[in-house]
């Protein structure tokens, strides 16, 4: 498989170069010159394939003869080595739990997958390389747990101080060995941009192979396609799925990564009825849908901040599957904006009705699904759970009036020492750390 990027301005590049680069250099994405189409042998008999077979076959053509099939096949089974199930909270909704990951978010799917890819890339490469993550909480977490004792790579983290959750801080700072974290006095936005000024430091270049592990990357972005094949493969064997209804999928969007992922997988051939666009306040999609028009606006602040995201950068992928045509796309996608107020009375009401526990991020997935359910009677569908509840207590426990229970996978990191390197949002600063 080759890659070209949607600016069309660079050269053609296989797996290894694009997952290598990040970005494209005329700062395009990279995106797949043909889609594979998956065999319906898979599809129609898909209850007998394991999960690390699944995967395996999707992936396969993407990564082309750049990794070898034993090689991909460990670095496919490490990847999906936990549960993700779907766990039905109604007649018509069921919730695929991608949260028991190591760092408990989606995120550890495409950050597992993408650090194995990057050192089996770089293992004969006599550099370090180093990579660069800015996050306003879920990405760093599972970047870092991803690259963990990675042989010949270093994770440098820059996090906001205070802004970030418990658990999330845990995450970022406990784990040592080739992963730094930096606690810096200001926002994400002051992260994010001390990382973009380190790309075009010449300073910084020269002496250091740095590299981004943001959700562009086609290591990080492809993978996420697994789980709506396991989701598939649970739906036709439930109750649920009976009939041969295929499900409507809600998926809690941000940079558009997750669901352009699903969307691809829809286009190689899995069963889906229809995609929503679950989005928060920051509606730009939602509006795009309504008018045609993309308008980036300044991100705005709410409970699901991890969609917190004023300029989606996936979603030109999205435009590139459908090849431009709004009409094609409107008719597989649909999107609704969910505010925090809704958001809060959504968590509320399904945990009294239903007993589950939604994160803010589900919430919204959730609520996004109820309108188009309604609107269209007779089916029913699906919403991806991205984090577990616990990694966002103070909305979550003010709204269902009781504390959650900390899973037993990140109990252990709650008594560890936090270990951070706490320092001004100063570029000169950091780059002096980074390359003295
Ligand atoms: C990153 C994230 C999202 C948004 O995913 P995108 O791929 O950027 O659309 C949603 N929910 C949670 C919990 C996240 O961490």
């Amino acid at each position: 498989m080759k890659y070209y990027s949607t600016n069309k301005q660079s050269p053609i590049v296989d797996f290894k170069e694009a997952t290598i680069n990040g970005q494209a250099p005329d700062k395009g994405l990279y995106f797949p010159e043909a889609i594979p189409q998956i065999e319906k042998e898979l599809i129609e008999n898909i209850d007998k394939f394991s999960n690390e077979e699944i995967a395996f076959r999707v992936i396969k053509p993407y990564v082309g003869n750049t990794i070898t099939d034993e090689k991909l096949f460990q670095i496919v089974s490490e990847t999906v080595n936990f549960p993700i199930p779907l766990v039905k909270v109604n007649e018509n909704i069921s919730s695929l739990e991608l949260f028991h990951g190591p760092t408990l978010a989606f995120k550890d799917i495409g950050a597992r997958f993408m650090s194995r890819c990057l050192g089996h890339f770089v293992k004969d490469d006599s550099r370090t390389v180093t990579v660069l993550v800015a996050t306003s909480g879920d990405t760093g977490g599972a970047v870092a747990n991803g690259f963990y004792d990675v042989e010949g790579v270093e994770v440098v983290i820059l996090y906001p101080s205070g802004k970030v959750s418990p658990v999330q801080e845990k995450q970022l700072t406990t784990l040592g060995k080739n992963i730094k974290a930096f606690e810096v006095e200001g926002t994400f936005d002051d992260c994010q941009q001390m990382v973009k000024q380190a790309f075009t430091d010449k300073d910084v270049t020269d002496k250091l192979f740095i590299t981004s592990a943001n959700s562009i990357n086609v290591a990080r972005w492809l993978p996420q396609q697994f789980y709506y094949f396991f989701a598939y493969k649970q739906w036709i064997n439930s109750p649920i799925g009976d009939g041969g209804n295929t499900p409507v999928i809600s998926v809690p969007s941000g940079n558009f990564g997750n669901i352009c992922a699903g969307i691809l997988a829809m286009q190689s051939g899995l069963p889906v009825k229809h995609f929503i666009a679950a989005c928060n306040a920051n509606d730009i999609v939602t509006g795009y849908l309504q008018t045609e028009q993309l308008q980036p606006k300044q991100a705005i602040a709410t409970l699901s901040n991890a969609m917190d995201v004023g300029n989606p950068s996936n979603f030109v992928r999205i435009l590139e599957i459908f090849q431009h045509q709004f009409p094609e796309l409107k008719s597989k996608l649909s999107s609704y904006s969910i505010s925090d107020a809704e958001t809060v009375a959504i968590i509320k009401e399904v945990y009294q009705k239903e007993s589950y526990v939604l994160d803010p991020h589900g919430a919204v997935g959730y609520l996004a699904l109820q309108h188009y359910l309604k609107e269209n009677t007779g089916q029913k569908g699906m919403v991806l759970e991205t984090a577990h509840p616990v990694k966002f207590p103070d909305a979550v426990e003010n709204c269902i009036g009781r504390s959650i229970e900390i899973p037993e996978a990140v109990q252990s990191i709650m008594s560890k020492e936090k270990q951070s390197i706490q320092m001004k949002a100063d570029y000169q600063q950091f780059k002096a750390y980074l390359i003295t």
